[in-house]
């Protein structure tokens, strides 16, 4: 399938494929907008089933960061890249240092950072080729460095005003809550919701990451094809996208889906679907906008620790005024999140 006619096609202003023959580096940067700003979002390396499904990953997320970057009020427009994992391209500085090139060879219309498969050492070897990356080692009290504390802050926040509006909890004690996925984002937002005092199952596909956090934690693992349809009152998908689909829907029992991962919903009407089932929704990119607003207080460098705590805030606030008109209206929070986050755009244009 082609670009143009591609069903995730989104007037997405450029897409560039790059290969390195020396590390076998095989990427795809995908700059949906640049109204905002440069276009920002992370790098996920993943071993795609074909590259067909690398392209389509690539046209979601990087509108997803468009909409993520505006509704964070962040000077910032939207961009992914993936880089496809495979056996002759095994991680490595080098991988690192060549797709540090190709981004740089973008100018700074893309802006990099840690997404699932990357780390921050990774990303110490693209700085070493562009200037257009974040999510660096930093100093103490100063914005930077992993994001991912960051996005599973937020997403407490997130949980927390979803529990307020929908189960009427001040607190989280006593909540039960399923986390799919205990990989960067998700074992941090555990340590954060076991202090909370709420009840964990957890469950992934990495033995090495469930045996680490029951380590540190007492979480009740389950097996990743039943965390979905868990006995829970909150959901929290912490993984991969597309796992709100037309046949899952019907089988979750939680009250609240509310997690990190990126494009949760299959397709947009699944939106509608949740809410039929009287399921709240937090709209993922406004819950889990707490790593991209540390990148961008560390890339401009403008924001303190303190700051970026301040910041992360306010998904809090976001959340509640979707949370609430959602309430009056009887719309799909995912539909008034994506029209606030057009307008925004439109506006910048
Ligand atoms: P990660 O790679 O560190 O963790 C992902 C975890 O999910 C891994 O442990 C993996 O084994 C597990 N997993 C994969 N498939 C699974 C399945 N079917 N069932 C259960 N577990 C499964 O990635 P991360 O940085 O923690 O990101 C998690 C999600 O949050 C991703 O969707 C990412 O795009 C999104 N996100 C991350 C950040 C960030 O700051 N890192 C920011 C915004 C959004």
């Amino acid at each position: 399938m082609g670009v143009f006619d591609h069903a995730e096609f989104d007037n997405h202003e450029s897409l560039h494929h790059f290969h390195d023959e020396a590390t076998g580096l095989r990427t795809i940067i995908s700059v949906h907008s640049t109204a905002l700003g440069p276009a920002a979002g992370g790098c996920r390396r993943w071993t795609y089933t074909n590259d067909a499904d690398a392209l389509t990953d690539a046209l979601r997320l990087s509108r997803g960061m468009t909409y993520k970057n505006a509704v964070a009020g962040l000077k910032f427009g939207g961009g992914k890249a993936v880089i496809l994992a495979n056996d002759r391209a095994p991680k490595s500085s080098e991988l690192f240092a060549a797709f540090g090139r190709a981004v740089d060879s973008l100018g700074g219309r893309y802006i990099t950072a840690e997404d699932v498969g990357c780390t921050v050492d990774d990303m110490r070897h693209v700085r070493e080729q562009t200037e257009f990356v974040s999510g660096l080692p930093h100093a103490e009290g100063v914005a930077g460095g992993d994001p991912s504390p960051w996005t599973a802050l937020g997403c407490l926040q997130g949980i927390e005003a979803a529990a307020s509006v929908k189960l009427g909890a001040d607190s989280l004690k006593g909540l039960r809550i399923a986390v799919q996925g205990v990989g960067h984002v998700g074992a941090s937002l555990c340590h954060l919701l076991h202090e909370a005092g709420a009840e964990l199952l957890v469950s992934d596909v990495s033995r090495e990451n469930l045996q680490a956090i029951s380590a540190e934690l007492p979480v009740t693992i389950v097996p990743p094809k039943d965390l979905l349809f868990s006995d829970v009152d909150i959901l929290a998908p912490c993984a991969l996208g597309n796992i709100l689909t037309s046949t899952t829907i019907p089988r979750i029992r939680a009250k609240i889906v509310a997690g990190a991962a990126n494009n949760q919903l299959a397709t947009t009407e699944d939106g509608a679907l949740l809410a039929k089932r009287g399921i709240l929704y937090a709209p993922d990119y406004v819950i889990n906008a707490g790593g991209i607003i540390s990148v961008a207080g560390e890339y401009y460098h403008t924001s303190s620790e303190e700051q970026v705590r301040d910041d992360v805030g306010r998904i809090r606030e976001r959340l509640k005024l979707i949370f609430d008109e959602a309430g009056d209206t009887g719309r799909p929070t995912n539909e008034i999140a994506d029209e606030l986050a057009r307008s925004l755009v439109a506006a910048a244009r």
